[in-house]
């Protein structure tokens, strides 16, 4: 069914296909490109991201959770698809079915995955996850070389490559990323030396890994939150080629004069100093749009700035259209993006929501409609 819902997320293929050109033509020579297409896209869509991805050259997907590979799969998309978070027995049949490249630690039952190999007669690819100071999944580096002779014991498996993920990127205090940057590159050579010839991928930057230490892309990064179009870096980038290309839209669905005195919504958090029109949009929290930025947010109608007035409902907002706006039902309204000279960025929300742009991004939720151009 085709949705008939005026609230909609808008992608612009074009910036994408820019930003993912940026991407690739600011990498070392050789350096291979794994797109990162965990929780949809980042809200953009995984399937659409990835078959865009795919034509401009990239050389493989990551994702969270095998769960997340099917669609991509079903869509025809043959490409390897690594799982960036540790998987548990009770998903080992289907890192097979999905063929994917799962990340193992010491916690991986190597047994059962070998086992579910077996069972399919196939030879499960892995990446072995390497903690220089993220503390969050893998081993210490010094760890690695035993890990290989272990995975070597089983059949069904064979190690791909090692990982690692930067915890401080994106900050202008780069120690800690030179520390980490610093241990993995002593086991790299640790491993390249005790084996010779194996073409082992090596895998550490992320979007602010990727702009901000050439030293470290190895042979393959990992960038997810640049191709969407946001610098994590507080630098600002060389040239204008990355750029968001998500907007959030909706229409006005009621419009009211209400006169002064009048509260709006649940808990009448804001009442009206004078006489006011007031504008009703079908966009809540439950599609994405955080709660928190009742009497916080704004909106654009008609090109102007029109704040949120009362608490965000789940379904449902208001916002106060200022007079010189004639303003009337099925109006165009920008929650994210441009309209004539203003826009509202989702820093800006992000900032306002006390979070990072990842979050709004990934909480757009799936009742929002996607339509790409
Ligand atoms: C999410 C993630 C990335 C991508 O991070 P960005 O900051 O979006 O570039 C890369 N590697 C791992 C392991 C991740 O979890």
């Amino acid at each position: 069914m085709e949705s008939t819902r005026p609230t909609r997320i808008e992608i612009d293929t074009e910036q994408a296909r820019l930003n993912f050109r940026y991407v690739r033509e600011h990498l070392n020579a050789g350096t291979k490109t794994t797109f990162v297409l965990k929780a949809n896209a980042y809200g953009h869509g995984s399937v659409e991201m990835g078959k865009l991805a795919e034509e401009e050259g990239y050389d493989s997907f990551a994702v969270a959770m095998p769960e997340e590979a099917v669609p991509l799969r079903e869509a025809g998309i043959t490409l390897p698809i690594y799982i960036l978070g540790l998987t548990l027995p009770t998903s080992f049949d289907l890192v097979v079915e999905t063929n994917v490249i799962p990340a193992v630690s010491e916690c991986t039952d190597l047994v059962a995955l070998n086992a579910a190999g077996k069972r399919k007669n196939k030879v499960i690819s892995c990446m072995l996850a390497i903690n220089t100071g993220m503390n969050r999944i893998g081993v210490p580096a010094e760890k690695a070389l035993d890990m290989v002779e272990r995975i070597k014991l089983y059949p069904n498996l064979k190690l791909r490559g090692f990982f690692t993920h930067m915890a401080n990127g994106d900050s202008p205090d780069q120690e800690s990323a030179k520390n980490q940057i610093k241990l993995f590159k002593a086991m790299f050579y640790h491993i390249q030396a005790a084996y010779p010839g194996e073409e082992f991928v090596f895998s550490m930057n992320n979007s602010a890994g990727t702009l901000a230490f050439p030293e470290s892309q190895f042979n393959s990064v990992r960038p997810g939150i640049i191709l969407y179009g946001i610098n994590p870096l507080s630098t600002k980038l060389d040239g204008e080629g990355v750029k968001p290309f998500l907007s959030l839209k909706s229409r006005v669905t009621q419009v009211v004069r209400l006169p002064g005195g009048v509260s709006i919504g649940y808990g009448s958090t804001y009442t009206l100093p004078n006489e006011m029109t007031i504008a009703t949009i079908p966009i809540g929290y439950a599609d994405g749009y955080p709660r928190i930025l009742s009497n916080r947010g704004s909106v654009l109608i008609g090109g102007a700035r029109c704040p949120v007035v009362g608490r965000i409902c789940m379904d449902m907002l208001m916002v106060a259209v200022p007079d010189e706006v004639a303003v009337k039902v099925g109006d165009d309204v920008v929650l994210i993006g441009t309209q004539g000279e203003e826009e509202i960025t989702v820093n800006e929300i992000a900032r306002l929501a006390d979070t990072i742009p990842y979050e709004i991004f990934t909480g757009l939720s799936l009742r929002v409609p996607r339509i790409y151009y």
